[in-house]
């Protein structure tokens, strides 16, 4: 009895080690850079999609690597050292809502858009504020490095930046700002979440912006695969499904 227990063990052992070894060949990890502070798109959640990570880029993520036979990983940062992170090589990739603009796309490489998305302003009901004209004599929150940023200080207006959303948030909660100029789908979770608030949406001030995954310039052999696996997302509604979800919830 005793003997067959050991002969069972011993095999157990000797296919678990075959198969650790099978999964360290193929299971090479692929580091996402984040910033888990925009959501719909990446959030911190108790049981998230990728660890304590939630939200349509996250989700994103997780499948690119399904597609490419790796395992993604997150690694949670600020927005503004995304970039340096990527080119130093601390992560393969960022995925973090990012507009593609010409200034960073003189650093990185941009792979095909998976969404479209605005700058809008959001304001407290009643505030008079119903274009971004109106915001010339106001104060306006934003987060630093965000396209937002750049949105306003090219308009002139008077402005502060916050290093996070919620912050910016708060300020105009609590009428120490008198609107925040941020990404549309996270206006709207904003809004959806603090009652008071509403949007203003202006297109003659704010243009289309396209979200794109970042790679290290020059980097052709990630930047394909992902592209492949993005206009895959793309076209079978795997993305439009993810928008569903989490901008419903
Ligand atoms: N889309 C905005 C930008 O690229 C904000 C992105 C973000 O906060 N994650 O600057």
């Amino acid at each position: 009895m005793k003997t067959k227990k050991l002969i069972a063990t011993v095999i157990a052992s000797v296919l678990a080690i075959a198969t650790l070894a099978g999964c360290g060949s193929t299971s090479k990890e692929i580091k996402f850079g984040t910033n888990a502070e925009f959501p719909p798109f990446e959030f911190i959640a108790a049981n998230g999609t990728i660890g304590e990570y939630d939200g349509i880029d996250i989700a994103i993520a997780k499948k690119i690597g399904e597609d490419i036979g790796q395992t993604a990983v997150i690694e949670n940062m600020e927005f503004d050292s995304l970039l340096v992170a990527l080119q130093n090589g601390q992560i393969d990739a960022v995925i973090a809502g990012m507009t593609v603009t010409e200034e960073r796309a003189e650093s990185v490489d941009f792979s095909t858009p998976y969404y479209q998305a605005t700058q809008v302003i959001i304001t407290k009901e009643g505030s008079g504020i119903t274009s971004a004209a109106d915001l010339a004599d106001k104060f306006t929150a934003v987060v630093q490095g965000y396209t937002g940023e750049t949105c306003i200080i090219e308009l002139g207006y008077k402005y502060e930046s916050f290093k996070k959303g919620t912050e910016c948030i708060m300020e105009l909660v609590n009428s120490k700002c008198d609107a925040v100029v941020i990404d549309s789908a996270t206006a709207a979770k904003y809004v959806a979440d603090n009652e008071g608030l509403v949007i203003v949406e202006d297109s003659e001030a704010f243009g289309n912006e396209e979200y794109a995954i970042a790679v290290q310039k020059g980097n052709t052999e990630l930047l394909n695969k992902i592209n492949k696996s993005i206009e895959k997302m793309l076209s079978d509604g795997t993305i439009a499904d993810l928008g569903d979800k989490y901008c419903g919830q």
